[in-house]
């Protein structure tokens, strides 16, 4: 089989279909989640060399020294999003990357808006993005995500692709009431937090083990 062929094989719906398969065996219930993962073709997202490997259950290098979360830990998070709702409401997504994580937010929500605080990486994702269908309502935005997105807020739902130190104030705060955020929190050992917003305060879970790049502050072009 020529390498082209070989390509193809390794970036199809098959292929696709199988990593809903492993996601399902790793637990992941939820079925809008598992449709949008299926519908979004992650191999768009991570460089030509790396194609083959998309759908692996693997982080990527994306550029830039950060990585494209695990097909399982992306579902995971937004699995968690959706616990006890039928929608994600107004969304927002702390660390664009390479944008495969907005495309499968962008599948479940008509309202997103996704922030990044490296340039280039917000523009490779810009192209990602509009290789696809229906994702033009992905709103991203180029800034510090660790102080949320105020002049937007509230959300119903926040999630974060790298981990914080602490459980950003500014983030619980810009939770709309029902609202709920997720995100890696820890510096060495690094664990899930979920945090629901009520109406009168916000109550707070700590769940798995996990392994992120660190949510850094400032911008860089
Ligand atoms: N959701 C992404 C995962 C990217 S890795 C995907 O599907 O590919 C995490 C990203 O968070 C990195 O691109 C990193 O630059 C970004 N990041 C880290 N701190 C940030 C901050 N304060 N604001 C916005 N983005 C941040």
């Amino acid at each position: 089989m020529n390498a082209r062929v070989t390509g193809v094989g390794m970036t199809s719906s098959r292929t696709r279909a199988r990593m809903i398969e492993r996601l399902r065996q790793q637990g992941i219930r939820n079925e809008s989640v598992l449709a949008a993962m299926n519908e979004v073709q992650r191999h768009i997202f991570v460089a030509e060399a790396l194609a083959h490997r998309a759908y692996e259950d693997t982080p990527l290098p994306i550029g830039c020294k950060q990585t494209i979360s695990s097909p399982y830990i992306v579902a995971r998070m937004i699995e968690i999003l959706l616990e006890g709702r039928s929608s994600l409401g107004r969304t927002l997504e702390v660390g664009t990357g390479c944008g495969y994580q907005a495309a499968v937010l962008g599948r479940l929500t008509r309202d997103i808006y996704s922030v990044e605080r490296i340039l280039p990486l917000l523009e490779k994702a810009r192209t990602h993005l509009a290789a696809l269908p229906d994702l033009r309502h992905v709103r991203l935005r180029h800034t510090d995500g660790s102080l949320g997105l105020p002049l937007v807020a509230p959300f119903n739902s926040i999630i974060v692709a790298a981990a914080a130190v602490e459980i950003p104030r500014s983030l619980c705060d810009q939770l709309a009431p029902g609202g709920i955020l997720v995100l890696p929190v820890g510096e060495g050992e690094q664990y899930l937090y979920c945090i629901r917003r009520t109406a009168q305060k916000f109550v707070e879970e700590k769940l798995e083990a996990v392994r992120f790049v660190p949510l850094l502050t400032g911008l860089e072009k």
